[in-house]
């Protein structure tokens, strides 16, 4: 049987950088709150190097997630490690649906970060993680002296590539439009390997194989050809982790719009990080809007208890 808690102050929602420095507000301005998430650290995870985080001139992304838990650590406060469903709204309180049961709060953040856009075309649900990837930081090595393709040209595609020439054997780079869009510098790099081949103009139309991929069916100039290739790298953008609350103004790209103060056309529920219309999804952007989300809701708390 599902159970339903007690009233909390404040549900936060993720535990990347944006709520994990919104739990570190919440603890220390004393809210009785709660955390969901299904990991920690989120995308700084899958972050090989990072070299843009204030106070860290190289830092990986595992070792900053594990100086974020050791953060976290120092205070006392509920985390759980579950997949929110869905968030609704009744009178005056939130109410956030786990598979086990409903948590009812007065205030939510929502700071659930994006997930990779899928290719959508035949055989790539079909081979997901059996050769179909979406981070090569985290399963480049698998394909060690083997052939891949890597699905898209912006900054994302390029890194992967780049990573990949130190791994694979050859690296079949697939973009649809008819430039890459990645810095010049990454796309001079890739042009410099002799393991690296470039396809301009070309559309990925399937992903094939039997137990695991072996190739991929392109389309160019109207003609169909067939890669051979033991990976594919899918890195072609992301999308927002929205879906969870449909009662919300989002834009068009599904982000979850809110103001300065990370306020959005709800009382009470406010969001940030990479979930949010906020420009540059980068780490020390989504931290700084945890924090600012985290003193909105106290701001609000007060208010509503008359304080
Ligand atoms: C490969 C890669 C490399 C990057 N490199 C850099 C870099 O070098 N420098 C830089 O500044 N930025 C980098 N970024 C971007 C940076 O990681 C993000 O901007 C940042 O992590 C966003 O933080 P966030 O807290 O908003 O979301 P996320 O990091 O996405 O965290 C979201 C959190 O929400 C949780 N969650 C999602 N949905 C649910 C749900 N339904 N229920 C419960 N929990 C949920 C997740 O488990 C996670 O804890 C990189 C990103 C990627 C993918």
């Amino acid at each position: 049987m599902s159970c339903v808690s007690s009233l909390y102050d404040l549900a936060i929602i993720g535990a990347g950088p944006a709520g994990i420095t919104a739990s570190i507000y919440a603890a220390r301005n004393k809210l009785n709150f709660i955390v969901f998430a299904t990991s920690i650290g989120g995308q700084v995870v899958l972050s090989s190097e990072i070299e843009n985080y204030t106070g860290f001139q190289y830092i990986t992304g595992e070792e900053l997630t594990a100086k974020f838990k050791e953060h976290i650590d120092r205070y006392d406060f509920e985390l759980r490690m579950e997949e929110v469903k869905k968030v609704e709204q009744e009178d005056n309180r939130f109410m956030v649906r786990i598979d086990s049961g409903t948590y009812l709060s007065k205030t939510v953040i929502v700071a659930t970060g994006r997930k990779p856009r899928e290719l959508g075309v035949p055989g790539e649900m079909e081979f997901k993680n059996r050769g179909v990837s979406y981070c090569a930081t985290c399963d480049a090595p698998l394909f060690e002296g083997l052939d891949v393709a890597v699905v898209g040209g912006g900054n994302s595609g390029l890194e992967a590539v780049l990573q990949l020439t130190k791994i694979a054997k050859r690296i079949h780079l697939i973009e649809v439009m008819p430039r890459l869009k990645a810095d010049a510098v990454l796309v001079e790099k890739a042009q410099a390997s002799d393991k690296v081949e470039i396809w301009t103009k070309t559309r990925v139309v399937e992903i094939f194989g039997d137990k695991t991929v072996k190739g991929v069916k392109v389309q160019r100039n109207g003609e169909e050809t067939s890669l051979p290739v033991q990976g594919v790298f899918v890195e072609i953008g992301s999308v927002p982790n929205s879906d969870l609350v449909d009662f919300v103004e989002k834009n068009r790209w599904g982000e979850i719009i809110v103001n300065c103060r990370c306020e959005t056309n709800v009382p009470g529920l406010f969001a940030a990080g990479d979930v949010t219309n906020v420009p540059e999804k980068q780490i020390v952007v989504a931290a700084g809007e945890g924090c600012k989300a985290a003193l909105s809701t106290f701001r609000y708390l007060s208010k509503r208890r008359g304080l």
